[in-house]
């Protein structure tokens, strides 16, 4: 595919930026490539699903072409790689598959398997500073919910690598949730540095755009950010009952009457939304069908939502996951067709950095 060049102007905002991309893509769905991921530290929850997860597949679904990247070699930022990985691992092709992320149309691979796309981390790292890494808020959060008490360097240098994932296949953009953009600043700061200093002539990458959800974070439980590691979260995989107990138990506050107000009701507003999300209703009609049915009332409401949505989602995974040999063909196929984008962008690369002896 050529490099279609940046699609945005750089002075809007970030939702900005993506109702200008939404209207771009659907323009013409050829002209954009998507690359997002996930780390394999658990099975994907309902952040994912509504931060990102559905708008891979409606990307694909418009016919742009979709990579999904199951980002293993992030899990040893902040924790030692587990025995269950192999498992984690085609437990997240499952669940791509399960929300409609379709191995016909998108290509799904680990990255720990593509040896060109890891080789581009080195010429990055060369284009960034260790002021500008220090910087970056999300990987400062991400260490103070580790516990560690001292930063790994792959975490201190993870969103370098983040670059290489997007950039290795030429994404223009990346469909993620909010805690990704400074990720996404720094992918398009080297880009940029790249081209001006070995490809001046015309931009070798393109400068990738972030396409937010209308959940761009959504809260777990406790009333923070929903992860897989924070032990917040509501899986996919959840079954209806365990989904309804970690609802019951979600922070909410002491104002009987339910209203839709993300800054001042943070954690109700979360739950509203969720329910919204469910039902494709807006979230202030979803309130006001609550209305003085305080907490309790909510949060019946989504749980019924959420187990409605999710439903087919469910039977759909408990299905993929009794044949392990086709997920990890799944995944394989997707390494391949990896390998070859990352063999072509990496000779390019040391081409233009006179690498070729
Ligand atoms: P971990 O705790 O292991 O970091 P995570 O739950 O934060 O896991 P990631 O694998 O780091 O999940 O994130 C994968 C993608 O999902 C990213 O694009 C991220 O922005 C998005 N995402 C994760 N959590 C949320 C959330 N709570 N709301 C919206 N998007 C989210
Ligand atoms: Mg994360």
């Amino acid at each position: 595919m050529s490099t279609p060049a940046t699609t945005t102007p750089s002075h809007v905002t970030g939702a900005e930026r993506s109702a200008h991309l939404e209207r771009a893509i659907e323009a013409s769905p050829g002209a954009f490539r998507a690359l997002t991921g996930d780390r394999p530290t658990g099975p994907l929850h309902v952040g994912h699903l509504f931060g990102t997860l559905a708008n891979r597949v409606r990307l694909q679904n418009l016919g742009v072409e979709v990579l999904v990247l199951i980002a293993d070699y992030q899990t040893i930022t902040d924790r030692d790689a587990p025995g269950s990985l192999r498992a984690d691992v085609l437990g997240q092709v499952a669940d791509y598959l399960a929300v409609g992320i379709d191995p016909e149309r998108s290509t799904m691979f680990a990255h720990s398997q593509v040896e060109a796309l890891n080789q581009l981390l080195l010429p990055f790292l060369s284009l960034v500073s260790v002021a500008e890494l220090s910087r970056n808020p999300t990987v400062k959060d991400e260490f103070a919910t580790s516990g560690a008490s001292s930063m790994r360097a792959l975490m201190f240098t993870y969103p370098v690598h983040q670059a290489a994932d997007i950039l290795f296949c030429h994404a223009n953009v990346v469909p993620v949730g909010k805690d990704q953009l400074p990720h996404l600043e720094l992918t398009r700061t080297i880009a940029r540095r790249f081209n001006d200093r070995y490809s001046p002539e015309g931009s070798y990458f393109c400068e990738p755009d972030a396409l937010l959800s209308a959940a761009p974070l959504l809260l777990g439980v406790d009333g923070t950010k929903m992860s897989k590691s924070r032990g917040n979260a509501i899986p996919l995989c959840a079954t209806e009952d365990d989904t309804a107990r970690l609802i019951r138990g979600a922070k909410t506050d002491p104002e009987r009457r339910i209203t839709y107000e993300p800054d001042r009701r943070p954690e109700v507003a979360n739950l509203v939304l969720l329910a919204a999300l469910c039902t494709g209703e807006d979230p202030v009609t979803v309130a006001e069908q609550v209305g003085d049915g305080g907490a309790g009332g909510l949060k019946r409401l989504v749980t019924d939502a959420l187990n409605e949505r999710l439903r087919p989602i469910r039977l759909a995974r408990a299905e993929l996951v009794k044949d392990q040999r086709y997920l990890g063909e799944v995944l394989s196929a997707g390494t391949d067709r990896a390998r070859e984008i990352a063999e072509r962008t990496l000779d390019e690369v040391r081409r233009l950095m006179h690498n070729v002896y």
